[in-house]
């Protein structure tokens, strides 16, 4: 990769994508003299309300990408959906960290998973699936309980379905809209983890303590530091992260979300090339958010070295919970987007608790 420019105080880093992950990246921005322009099709885009500069667009609209890409001096992203050729298409005008080729690798479920497994690193057992009838023979072969998921665009659970039993195929199928998926193994794991590193251009690489998760309904509901696991699993987690970002060339933070098995085994499930929800409780809960470290990394500053403060607790509020968010206290931090409709499955906040160890 060619030398990055090391930006100025004062510079405009580019986001695509306007939802709670870029406004978290525009009000960080502004705590390090740097300004936010945010690229977005949706015009109620929470990041909008914090950012410097904003452009509603589609992501194919290429008058307006190359407009942001003069507005601004280095482009990053909020989320991995954010179509390729849009990436590169301003990866022609200016930087964009991670760089594009880091989206294509993470859009497509098969490619991430065999290129996990290329490492040397563990996944669920996953086939190809294109057909009900590879749906069939990927049942065979991997056994139930399997999940079902489309290769691209699935987050949150959408795209995905359970399949207990090997006639489950029939009604699966249609229920993913017949799309090239993959079928997975399920993992009966005892816990789920994930890693939020920073990786800077030079190489240099810096993370988190593995972070716990639960998930409900496929959405992130908890999350808790430190994980409850030994100190030799979370520097093999950490290693796991560094070899991934290693081989991605990557520059940013990077999330790596894992399972851990009953036998203290660790497969990946999902790589998120961007800043992570179960990294909220950084803004907290650490000496330096995930936030800023990401602005440090793709702004060729140097990285900071985060403390934890104490034990932490980061909650969602998805939906309506957003009615019943606790009032802050102290220890306890409310963060509220500014949606302004509720919808279920919507992220609309996050409270962190936090304890002296
Ligand atoms: P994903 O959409 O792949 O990130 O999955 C969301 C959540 O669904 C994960 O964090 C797990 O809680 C659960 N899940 C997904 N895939 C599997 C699997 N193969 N085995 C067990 N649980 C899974």
């Amino acid at each position: 990769m060619a030398e990055l420019p090391v930006l100025a105080p004062g510079a405009t880093i580019g986001i695509l994508g306007g939802g709670q992950l870029g406004r978290m990246l525009a009000q960080a921005a502004t705590r390090l003299g740097l300004r936010a322009h945010v690229f977005a099709p949706e015009a109620d885009s929470c990041a909008f309300e914090v950012a410097d500069g904003r452009t509603i667009a589609a992501y194919e609209d290429k008058t307006a990408l190359a407009r942001f890409a003069a507005a601004v001096d280095c482009v990053t992203y909020e989320f991995e959906n954010i179509p390729a050729a849009a990436a590169r298409f301003i990866a022609a005008r200016k930087p964009v960290l991670p760089d594009p080729k880091v989206l294509e690798a993470t859009q497509d479920r098969l490619a991430e998973k065999k290129f996990v497994n290329r490492l040397g690193i563990g996944t669920a057992p996953f086939a190809e699936v294109n057909s009900e009838a590879d749906l069939r023979a990927a049942i065979d072969k991997i056994g139930v309980p399997a999940v079902l998921k489309t290769r691209r665009l699935g987050y949150d659970g959408k795209g995905q379905a359970a399949i207990r039993a090997a006639g489950d195929a029939t009604a699966a199928w249609p229920a993913v809209g017949a799309r090239p998926s993959i079928l997975e193994g399920f993992i009966d794991f005892a816990r789920e983890i994930s890693v939020v590193a920073a990786r800077g251009a030079k190489g240099e690489f810096v993370a988190y303590e593995p972070i716990e998760n639960d998930h409900r309904n496929h959405i992130l509901h908890h999350s808790r530091v430190p994980a409850a696991i030994s100190l030799a699993l979370a520097d093999e987690a950490i290693a796991t992260a560094k070899k991934i970002a290693d081989a991605l060339g990557y520059v940013g933070v990077i999330a790596v979300e894992m399972f851990v098995t009953r036998d203290d085994r660790l497969l990946v499930n999902e790589l998120a090339p961007r800043v992570h929800n179960s990294g909220h409780w950084t803004l907290d809960g650490a000496s330096m958010s995930q936030f800023e470290q990401h602005l440090r990394a793709i702004s060729g500053w140097p990285l900071a070295h985060p403390r934890r403060l104490g034990k932490v607790e980061m909650t969602n509020l998805i939906g309506d919970e957003v009615k019943s968010a606790p009032p802050p206290a102290p220890g306890v931090a409310v963060h509220l987007y500014g949606k302004r409709e509720a919808r279920p499955g919507r992220k609309m906040g996050h409270v962190t608790r936090l304890w002296p160890e």
